[in-house]
Formats: structure tokens, C-alpha cells, sequence
């Protein structure tokens, strides 16, 4: 029987490398939710709503019914690509430049209203792996299986500055650490779903565990 899993926890705890794994063995859909949030930011941003110290968060709640998201599978990445107004904006929202606004697009209530039915309309299809910061708690309540991952902030910092660096990003750890322990606060602190842990999800602390060990552990709790 197919079922719904979701994965919540901070960011840069390797939520979509164990989901993504996840998904792949056993033939489910896999949802970045983090990805629809990164998107409508990039918007935000590429239509002057955002700027270094400043957001108007109006506009961009008058201009959210025309921002359309899509997932389409790309074969080359093994799981699907997000797009914005027909755009595949995959790479562009991983940018550090985006990481450092999403935490207040997401704290705007008509932005994860939108996002949030979105994702329960994906959701009717059983099969299927979300990650975020509130599936769990506000997406899927019901869901069979709810993970929620922890780490250091120092390990989580850590290997998010290895992933930039690898791929070119000019950022320093110090940069990378301020951003995972900002959005932690912000994540954690906004009035609208703040980032918790649901009663009903198995909280995996991954700080000194391999992938293959976590996925392992995971792949367990899936199955049975
Ligand atoms: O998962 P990722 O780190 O890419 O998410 C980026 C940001 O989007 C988070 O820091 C959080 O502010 C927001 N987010 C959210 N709810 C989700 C997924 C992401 O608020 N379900």
C-alpha cells in the first residue's frame, strides 16, 4: 500500500537527499517544498519587491496570482525541476542570494495559503515524499509516516558551504552559518506555521550519521 511521507526539520539537514533517495526506492513522487518557496521569492526578487533592505510584501501578495509554479521530471536530474512562469528556474533559487530572502517570503501568510493548497492538491495521489518546514504539521496531518530532521548548526553550516563551494558559489562558512542559524529564527519564530516538530513524527538527529546509515534507518521505518 502507497503512502504519504513527510520530512520536515531545519534547513540543510539532508532532508532531500534522504527523500529524494527515498522516493527513487520505492517508486514514489518526490515534492521539494522548499523549492516553491525559494521560486516565489526569486519572483519577488527578479521583479524589484526585493531589494537588499527592503520588501513589499503588498506587491507581491497583489501580484501572487500570477505566479505559477510547476514541478516537470527532468531525466538528467532524476527528480522533477521546478519552473516559474515557464521557466526552469532549478538552479537559480539554490543561489546564496535567494537563501538569504526566502525565510521572509515564507512568513507571509498569503504566500503559504497558495503554496500550502498546491501542495495538498499533489497530495492526493498516494505515493508520494514532501519535504519542508510544515508537512507534517499543516500539509499532510495525516500523514502514515512524519520525519523530522535535526543536526548541529555547525555540521548543517558545514556541508551546505561545501555543497556552494562546489559549485562555484563565492561564499565563506561564516556567511553560510549566519544564514542557517537566521533562517532557523526566522523559521521557527513567524506568527504563521512556525516550524515545530509534530507530535506524531520520529525526530532522526543525523549530526554523526552517514547517508547510507540514515537512509537505512529510514528506509525501516518506511517499510513496515
Ligand atoms: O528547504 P529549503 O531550505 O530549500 O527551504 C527554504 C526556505 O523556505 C526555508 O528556510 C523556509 O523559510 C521556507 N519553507 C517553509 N515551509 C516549507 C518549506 C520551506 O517555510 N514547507
Amino acid at each position: 500500500k502507497k503512502i504519504t511521507i513527510a520530512i520536515d526539520g531545519f534547513s540543510s539537514t539532508g532532508k532531500s537527499t534522504v527523500a529524494k533517495q527515498l522516493a527513487k526506492e520505492l517508486g514514489y513522487v518526490y515534492v521539494d517544498t522548499g523549492a516553491m518557496y525559494r521560486a516565489v521569492s526569486l519572483y519577488a526578487m527578479n521583479n524589484s519587491m526585493i531589494t537588499e533592505n527592503s520588501f513589499d510584501r503588498e506587491a507581491l501578495i497583489e501580484k501572487l496570482p500570477s505566479v505559477n509554479l510547476k514541478f516537470i521530471f527532468d531525466e538528467n536530474l532524476g527528480f522533477a525541476a521546478i519552473y516559474l512562469n515557464g521557466e526552469n528556474v532549478e538552479e537559480q533559487i539554490r543561489k546564496m542570494d535567494v537563501s538569504n530572502h526566502v525565510s521572509k517570503v515564507a512568513s507571509v501568510s498569503e504566500v503559504r495559503e497558495k503554496l500550502v493548497s498546491l501542495q495538498k492538491i499533489m497530495g492526493e495521489e498516494k505515493g508520494i515524499v514532501m519535504d519542508g518546514r510544515d508537512i507534517g504539521t499543516v500539509v499532510f496531518p495525516n500523514a502514515e509516516l512524519k520525519l523530522f530532521m535535526t543536526a548541529s548548526p555547525e555540521e548543517r553550516a558545514g556541508r551546505r558551504f561545501k555543497e556552494l563551494e562546489g559549485k562555484g558559489e563565492k561564499v565563506s562558512y561564516d556567511e553560510v552559518f549566519k544564514n542557517v542559524v537566521d533562517r532557523d529564527h526566522m523559521d521557527t519564530t513567524r506568527e504563521d506555521s512556525p516550524l515545530v516538530m509534530a507530535e506524531d513524527a520520529i525526530e532522526i538527529d543525523n549530526s554523526f550519521l552517514t547517508v547510507e546509515e540514515q537512509f537505512d534507518i529510514i528506509l525501516s521505518l518506511a517499510k513496515e
